[in-house]
């Protein structure tokens, strides 16, 4: 419940934005579809194939990333407000993103966050998807249909599902609560992959130092719902992560400072690959 009405607090926050400032129009972030290189095979050697998939364990894979939010949602009120499909219920486009006391934006720490793990997601070998290119406040979106499809089997022309999606997120909690938990879809389709892949979650954020929410999820750091459309849209295993609440001060610390967003892209990194059996 507690959850239910932060994000429905969230909610009138955006609509309570209103309507009426809108007047610009911009494209909204415009994601990539092919973002990323599977390195080319290493020289001919009895051992070529043992080596290759050391140094690059997950080359062939596809992992989409979506780094919540875009900077400039909270100056495109009309566009993000816009109501999409979001799996057999209506949500706004997009929300704004919470931020720390001092400003910090959600949408600037899961973008750094997001280019650190592409980065090593990279280096190990896999295709990288970008739910968002970058991270201006002169755009907006995309929305969350977007966010939810993308990787799927057929969408935008791909012919091949992506392997798995990590949607990052901060989240905009009461103060006195700390901690990061894992969200994955409460529907049908890929639902026990993505608990299998939240559980991996957990334990690679718990093995790098992160503490288990202390306010939501009854100590488990595992949420399940059915009311987002990031997840709901979704075929592939998909988490959402809420990596600490920004509101808290010593969060809040960890998320702004750049060791913290390395760990925290190390924990996800890891996941990804242990999700993936490699
Ligand atoms: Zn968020």
């Amino acid at each position: 419940m507690l959850r239910l009405a932060a994000a429905l607090t969230a909610a009138t926050l955006v609509a309570s934005a209103g309507y009426a400032a809108a007047s610009a129009s911009t494209a909204p972030t415009r994601p990539t579809v092919s973002d990323g290189a599977v390195p080319a095979p290493s020289s001919a050697s009895p051992h070529a194939g043992s080596v290759s998939r050391a140094a690059a364990p997950l080359a062939g894979t596809t992992i989409v990333i979506d780094p919540g939010h875009q900077l400039g949602n909270s100056r495109f009120p009309r566009q993000i407000n816009r109501p999409v499909a979001a799996g057999g219920l209506r949500k706004a486009c997009n929300t704004t993103g919470t931020a720390t006391n001092a400003g910090f934006p959600e949408a600037t720490f899961t973008w750094r966050v997001a280019k650190r793990l592409r980065a090593m997601l990279r280096a190990r070998g896999a295709t990288v998807v970008m739910t968002r290119t970058r991270n201006s406040r002169a755009l907006w979106g995309p929305c969350v249909d977007v966010r939810g499809k993308l990787g799927n089997k057929g969408y935008r022309g791909r012919t091949r599902a992506a392997d798995l999606k990590i949607s990052i997120h901060g989240d905009g909690a009461a103060a006195s609560g700390r901690g990061f938990h894992v969200i994955v879809t409460s529907r049908r389709g890929a639902v026990v992959r993505s608990a299998r892949l939240g559980r991996l979650t957990r334990s690679a954020l718990e093995d790098r130092g992160f503490r288990r929410s202390t306010y939501t999820a009854a100590g488990t750091a595992l949420v399940r719902r059915g009311d987002l459309g990031t997840l709901n849209l979704s075929r592939i295993p998909t988490v959402m992560v809420e990596l600490g609440n920004m509101r808290n001060p010593r969060d809040a610390r960890t998320m702004r400072a750049k060791a913290g967003q390395r760990r925290y892209a190390r924990a996800l990194a890891v996941a990804a690959q242990s999700y993936l059996g490699r």
